[in-house]
């Protein structure tokens, strides 16, 4: 049996022509970054200094809207998106107001540990309060975190903003 690659390989070998050309297209691309007009696929974001903008429809971080006037929730307590959800991950509890007979929202958790961002509980909203947002940024050091509480929910995460 012939050995593999022949005079062709050993020579191959011998002069380290797959280690050069790997030095050559090193090369290449670092004095392509050092020039002015850099290639177009070559970049690195600047994350967390520089925020990457996301897509259009991209769902993010759960929120809860309020009336920007009175300051009020708009959930009117229905249990729709709890319903919608196909985890199980929303718990909406509510009391009856003794005067209008309207169901008050009392408390509001949202698992975003379990959460796939479907959307479904968003679309089940009947007043557009749940809203699934642009924000990414979700993580938490401890899993208690990743259970958010209707006031996190109304006032939104709170990262830490780090610059450089
Ligand atoms: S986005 Fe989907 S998985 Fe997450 S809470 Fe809404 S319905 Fe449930
Ligand atoms: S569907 Fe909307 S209004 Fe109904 S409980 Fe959920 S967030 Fe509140």
């Amino acid at each position: 049996m012939a050995e593999s690659g022949g005079i062709g390989g050993f020579l191959k070998k011998i002069f380290l022509v797959d280690f050069l050309e790997g030095m050559r297209l090193t090369l290449k691309y670092d004095l392509a970054m050092a020039m002015p007009g850099k290639p177009k696929d070559l970049y690195t974001e600047q994350y967390p200094k520089d925020r990457p903008p996301v897509a259009e429809r991209y769902r993010g971080a759960p929120r809860l809207n309020i009336n920007p006037d009175s300051g009020e929730t708009l959930c009117i307590g229905c249990d729709l998106c709890a319903l919608a959800c196909p985890e199980h991950l929303i718990v909406v509890t509510t009391e009856r107001d003794e005067k209008t007979r309207r169901k008050v929202l009392t408390t509001f958790t949202y698992d975003i540990s379990r959460c796939m961002f479907c959307g479904l509980c968003e679309d089940a909203c009947p007043v557009d309060c749940l809203e699934l947002t642009q924000d990414f940024e979700l993580a938490s050091y401890t899993r208690e975190g990743t259970i958010w509480d209707r006031q996190m929910l109304e006032e939104g995460p709170r990262p830490t903003r780090y610059t450089h």
